[in-house]
């Protein structure tokens, strides 16, 4: 049985993916499988795995953040915890539940200190695809833009923490807000929070992850933070 044959004939079937990031939060996204075939139409696991860091790491495009590791689980049918690493062991998992068309796998987040996970240019490579598939409106630009912003974000320094000055400059592209398909976490938002923690406030703000982002940018900026964020302080 190919792996390739099985898409074909559950063509519906879908992956109810619990998420928890490496910041304690979770999520329930819900994949088709079609969603994550790789060139020749099979199941892909690296595909998969590079859907989740790019649903999960606000930061995934900058290249020093490639170095998350993902554990994919899943209940079996004799209702043992399975682990998923490989593109067979997925399919494995999804004929289990063919009936059902649906597998729920549970999704952890690691972020290792200082080994690279093996997967990282396969990862990487299919978050690429996966910005263009979640922008299809404007997909191509966005993700363009996006892909030359990476060089310049930086995270959030905790000691310093700093506003990208590239959003103060127009370049040419206008610094408009877009919906996207990801989620993630509000620049403004962790910038106030970084303020916050240094100044050593009781109660740090909350990020708001939001699928809105400048176009120009690239940073997702919740509704009340874009136009603040694009002004010089
Ligand atoms: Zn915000
Ligand atoms: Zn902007």
């Amino acid at each position: 049985m190919s792996s390739s044959s099985f898409v074909e004939r559950h063509p519906d079937f879908v992956l109810k993916l619990k998420i928890t990031a490496a910041d304690g939060q979770t999520e329930i996204r819900r994949i088709r499988l079609p969603r994550i075939v790789d060139g020749e139409g099979k199941v892909s696991y690296e595909e998969l795995v590079g859907l989740i860091v790019a649903f999960s790491v606000p930061e995934v495009r900058s290249p020093k953040s490639s170095r998350y590791k993902v554990s994919l689980t899943y209940s079996d049918v004799d209702g043992d915890s399975v682990t998923i690493a490989s593109s067979e062991e997925l399919l494995d998992a999804c004929e289990q539940y063919a009936d059902q068309k649906l597998l729920r796998i549970t999704t952890n987040f690691k972020k290792p200190n200082t080994t690279v996970a093996p997967a990282t240019a396969a990862v990487r490579a299919s978050c690429k695809r996966t910005m263009f598939v979640e922008t299809p409106r404007t997909g191509t630009n966005i993700a363009s833009q996006a892909s030359q912003k990476a060089d310049k974000r930086i995270r959030m320094s905790s000691k310093k923490p700093q506003l990208p000055l590239y959003r103060l400059e127009t370049q040419g592209k206008d610094h408009l807000a877009v919906i996207v398909g990801g989620r993630k976490g509000c620049t403004y938002c962790k910038y106030k929070r970084a303020l916050a923690k240094l100044n050593d406030k009781g109660t740090l703000p909350s990020v708001s992850k939001i699928g809105r982002k400048c176009l120009a940018c690239g940073d997702h900026l919740c509704k009340s933070h874009f136009d603040v964020f694009h002004k010089a302080e």
